[in-house]
């Protein structure tokens, strides 16, 4: 089958984990039901016709190999999330390293093939870990898509460019980043591209945010979720040991997150970061690393930004 033409493309993204695991407790088991969630989605998007990248954490591969097999004969894209979902900015370049090679054996073991692309924990690769663009390009990583290009007050940069760019390192590598979708409002980028955002965002809204997106900008945007946002008994499995107002931040939304998603797929048709890149063609180049500067080549899409 092939995907609906006629619909504008977005990138479908999803972070495949465990929800007490990656974010209560990195000690806890990966559970079966997380499993399970994958399973749903994966049906979801094949009742669109849609595909989507998934960022595999390695861990989860390791105990759930069965359903990245799956994933992966349904011709979804397998990406790596890391192995042990620690952030990159606590990691040395060595520890980040061997993180990267042990997510990779895991995944090439189920698949047959290593990840051509990378999503770090909570979208850790900051001012503070660039140098991580570096190690994966080094590893054969193709293309990241780490950096959320917001100001926030955990995670990102705020004057990262927006669209996709290919980033050329100190020592003279080239890896792709492309970042999840932000949205202009009164001057300042939100990061509506996916997780609390979209949980808590209108239907409508949420929509209207990838219309826009759509037509302003000159690549699909990325949209991101993670299967146990789909999960609405998850958070009181693990009651006793979420604290109030994480059980509030992790829990709102997760009841019509569902429809959102089959909003989304209904208007747009999923595709993977591989499928895109290799319509994009030639993208904007960003030096990092020593003398900052911004050169182009050849463009088919030139909005990124100099910083
Ligand atoms: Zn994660």
């Amino acid at each position: 089958m092939t995907l609906n033409n006629s619909k504008p493309k977005i990138i479908l993204s999803v972070d495949v984990e465990c929800w007490g695991q990656s974010v209560l407790d990195r000690s806890l088991p990966i559970l079966p039901h997380s499993a399970d969630n994958v399973r749903r989605l994966l049906q979801l998007f094949d009742r669109h016709n849609a595909k989507a990248t998934l960022f595999v954490l390695g861990k989860f591969a390791k105990t759930h190999p069965r359903v990245i097999k799956e994933a992966a004969s349904a011709g979804h894209e397998i990406a790596s999330h890391g192995y042990g979902h620690v952030e990159v900015f606590r990691q040395s370049p060595t520890e980040f390293r061997g993180d990267l090679r042990q997510a990779n054996d895991v995944i090439a073991s189920i698949t047959g093939a290593q990840p051509r692309g990378y999503r770090a924990p909570v979208f850790s690769i900051r001012n503070d870990s660039l140098w991580a663009l570096d190690v994966l390009a080094d590893e054969g990583f193709e293309f990241d898509s780490s950096i959320f290009p917001f100001a926030g007050p955990r995670y990102g940069i705020g004057d990262w460019p927006a669209e996709p760019c290919t980033v050329k390192t100190e020592s003279g590598h080239s890896i792709v980043e492309y970042p999840p979708t932000t949205l202009q409002f009164f001057g300042r980028r939100l990061p509506v591209a996916g997780g609390g955002y979209a949980r808590l965002l209108p239907k409508r809204v949420l929509r209207k945010v990838f219309d826009r997106a759509a037509i302003t900008r000159n690549t699909p945007p990325v949209f991101y979720c993670h299967p146990y946002e789909i999960d609405v008994t998850e958070i009181s499995t693990h009651y006793g040991e979420t604290p109030l107002r994480r059980r509030l931040h992790q829990g709102l939304g997760r009841r019509t997150f569902w429809s959102k998603l089959e909003t989304l797929l209904t208007h747009f048709a999923g595709t993977t970061f591989s499928a895109a890149m290799s319509e994009i063609g030639a993208m904007p180049c960003k030096r990092i690393g020593g003398r900052e500067s911004t050169t182009h080549t050849k463009p088919k899409h030139a909005l990124c930004e100099s910083t």
